[in-house]
């Protein structure tokens, strides 16, 4: 349901939450029960960031009766890292509990850098990791600093479990390949090659402002082509978050850095396409100005990693 109200002459646009039968389980498998019992008729509630406004917006067709809040399950809050293996963060984890972990910072910085780029600080003490990739939006700053890890998720449901890369996840805006009664339980991060460092950079209006051009970059061993490992993944300039798959063999050939950075950053920009007319996606600036961004900041992040100077 939803009003106009009129107040002093200023009319507001009052919306409503739907009204929904809510539950809290305490266990992955009660929640996948709740999954399977209420299928396409129930949501998912993590932080509820964007899930609020989702609701009250109606955008969520069907319109959910029931609402699976998973805040208290201690098995999706866990951070475990399996030294020279993987780290594996839970679907609950928050923005804020990657920022405090300091073995993140120390080796997955482009994750890292990433939470701590995530909106205010309401959003990132609420907004979870499972949150963000669910969401799906073509926007999110988390997938491309996970892409360049080449990192997946698990996914349960009743049926079992399957193991899905992040560039395979993503079907469109807010579109995945998720089912309705699966539930994304964890995040893995693979150990990052030797000697590698990464990064995220994210172009914003304001502080809290969603990325009108967010890259993420890993490099190791720039100076020796039979060695030398450069990913790059982008978001905010195509209708889902990509790892720009072609950048890791273009690297691999003997030529002038430069030439190869050139033809990367023509690659990404060839790429673009965003869903028009999604309200606050392609409105935030024009085509042009994101293929600049593409530009400049693909040439910054490679400056930064591989010779240490910072120029954005
Ligand atoms: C003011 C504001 C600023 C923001 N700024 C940014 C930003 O700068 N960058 C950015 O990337 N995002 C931003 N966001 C978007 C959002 O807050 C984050 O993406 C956040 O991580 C979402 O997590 P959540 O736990 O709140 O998800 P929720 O709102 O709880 O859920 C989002 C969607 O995912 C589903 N879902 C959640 N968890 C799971 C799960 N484990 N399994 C299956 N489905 C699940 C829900 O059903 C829902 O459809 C912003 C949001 C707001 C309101």
């Amino acid at each position: 349901m939803s009003s106009v109200v009129e107040s002093k002459g200023v009319v507001f646009w009052r919306e409503y939450f739907p009204k929904l039968e809510y539950f809290k389980p305490k266990t992955i498998d009660e929640a996948l029960d709740l999954l399977d019992k209420y299928g396409r008729d129930a949501r998912i509630k993590a932080g509820a960031t964007c899930l609020t406004r989702a609701l009250r917006a109606r955008k969520i067709k069907p319109i959910p009766k029931y609402l699976i809040d998973i805040t208290s399950i201690k098995e999706l809050k866990k951070i475990e890292y399996i030294d020279g293996n993987e780290l594996i963060i839970g679907a609950a984890v928050t923005h804020e509990e990657i920022i405090n972990n300091e073995l993140i910072k120390k080796k997955f910085t482009a994750l890292w850098e990433a939470s701590a780029n995530i909106g205010d600080i309401e959003t990132r003490y609420r907004g979870t990791i499972g949150g963000n990739i669910a969401n799906s939006s073509a926007q999110a700053d988390l997938p491309p600093a996970l892409m360049v890890f080449n990192a997946y998720v698990t996914l349960m449901s009743k049926e079992g479990s399957r193991k899905v890369p992040l560039t395979k996840f993503f079907l469109g805006h807010k579109k995945n390949v998720m089912k309705p009664n699966e539930l994304l339980v964890s995040v893995h991060v693979p150990e990052p090659p030797e000697g590698a460092k990464s990064s995220y950079l994210k172009f914003k209006r304001s502080i809290e402002d969603r990325a009108l051009v967010g890259i993420a970059a890993l490099v190791a061993y720039p100076r020796d082509p039979s060695k030398r490992i450069i990913r790059l993944a982008y978001t905010a300039i195509s209708k889902t978050p990509f790892l720009l798959s072609e950048a890791e063999e273009l690297f691999k050939q003997d030529k002038p850095l430069s030439k190869l950075i050139e033809e990367a950053i023509g690659i990404a920009q060839s790429k673009y396409g965003l869903p028009v007319g999604e309200r606050g996606i392609d409105l935030r600036a024009p085509k042009e100005y994101r293929l600049h961004l593409i530009r400049i900041g693909t040439k910054a992040i490679l400056k930064y990693l591989i010779e240490g100077i910072k120029v954005i």
